[in-house]
């Protein structure tokens, strides 16, 4: 039986991806081995290693200017290992909600993080508009999308001299960026990219090159994993084989036309909210929306609860909205095809029809 895969992450992959994925696990490449107990030096792996940061280069168009790395861990361990290899007097954080006030939060253990701009006022609503990045500070932080209230940039700050940073943890992949904007880029795998355990960091190789404003452990070194080519450490072997599988996927449909399809899904899923007699999006602004994760409420929160258990029996899986937003979210990640969004549509529809 099919199911909607509707889950904030870890989330849905492509079936293609999820097949040989599989297969890779039971026989990798034909060597009668599983891809779990290969050695992340055997020449095997290095091949997926090596082809998952060209082709991370290739879809997004990565300049000569920057690395990719993939290094064990999510989004969280960047929190603490930006502002370790890059805090020294000040850091700017522009906050829309949790994952940037965790940020934060890691950030205020190595020195001054500093918001500068914050939708704190409005429940996290929006995204703040016209900011002044102080130009002293070490860097600008932002999260790009942000998972839990259904927020996304839709461009991003300019920051003059200031070396902007992004948690694309939940839109990476989803969409053409210009990588040169940015000095870093963090994204756990387990969204867009692949099984969760690894992360991807696209990073300006001359900024994580220069002195650290403190001795860190070199695990925590960003300009480490650059010299020891993202293998310093037993990489996680299967996430890796994950993104690779699913960095071709989303190389041969091209960031273009998946570009294309996220804006179709989501528009889709948006008109229907913004048109129902019982369903709201929570996202009032339109510039605001997230594309990816789609927060929605009931306008009888009495049926809350009847409508998850209604979603379910319609094989549709992961709308529960975070635990302390509540609500309804359905996260619409590349994996996530039309059909998907539409059978979504379709059951919320009866729903309302039944209990009109
Ligand atoms: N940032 C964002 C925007 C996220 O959505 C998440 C996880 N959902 C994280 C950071 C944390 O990622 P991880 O748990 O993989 O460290």
């Amino acid at each position: 039986m099919k199911k909607y895969n509707f889950y904030a992450g870890p989330a849905i992959l492509p079936a293609a991806v999820i097949e040989q994925l599989a297969q890779g696990v039971l026989n990798f490449n034909g060597s009668g081995l599983s891809v779990a107990e290969i050695s992340h030096r055997s020449s095997d792996f290095t091949h997926v290693m090596q082809e998952s940061r060209r082709l991370v280069r290739e879809i997004l168009q990565v300049p000569d200017t920057h690395e990719v790395l993939f290094i064990t861990g999510g989004s969280t361990h960047h929190f603490a290992m930006i502002p370790m290899n890059f805090l020294a007097k000040k850091a700017a954080y522009i906050n829309t909600g949790h994952w940037s006030n965790k940020a934060v939060e890691y950030a205020q253990c190595y020195g001054n993080a500093e918001i500068v701009a914050s939708s704190q006022d409005a429940q996290f609503s929006y995204i703040p508009q016209n900011m002044n990045i102080p130009q002293d500070a070490d860097y600008c932080y932002l999260t790009s999308n942000n998972t839990i209230y259904g927020t996304q940039f839709q461009q991003y700050p300019a920051c003059g001299a200031v070396p902007l940073v992004a948690d694309m943890c939940s839109d990476i992949f989803s969409k053409r960026i210009d990588v040169a904007q940015f000095a870093l880029i963090h994204a756990s795998a387990q969204k867009n990219l692949g099984a969760a355990g690894t992360s991807l960091v696209i990073i300006d190789r001359e900024w994580a090159q220069r002195n650290k404003p403190r001795p860190i452990p070199e695990i925590f070194d960003y300009a480490a994993h650059i010299a020891k080519a993202s293998v310093l450490n037993t990489a996680a072997v299967l996430s890796v084989y994950s993104c690779y599988l699913t960095l071709q996927w989303i190389a041969a449909r091209g960031l273009a036309v998946i570009e294309q399809d996220n804006i179709a899904k989501a528009a889709y899923l948006y008109h229907f909210l913004d048109n129902s007699s019982l369903f709201t999006p929570r996202i009032q602004g339109k510039e605001n929306r997230s594309l990816m994760n789609v927060v929605f409420d009931i306008k009888n929160p009495d049926l809350e609860a009847t409508c998850l258990q209604y979603a379910q029996q319609h094989d549709i899986v992961g709308i529960k909205g975070y635990k302390t937003v509540g609500g309804f979210r359905a996260s619409l990640y590349n994996a996530m095809d039309m059909e998907g969004v539409q059978h979504l549509v379709e059951v919320l529809q009866s729903f309302e029809q039944k209990n009109a």
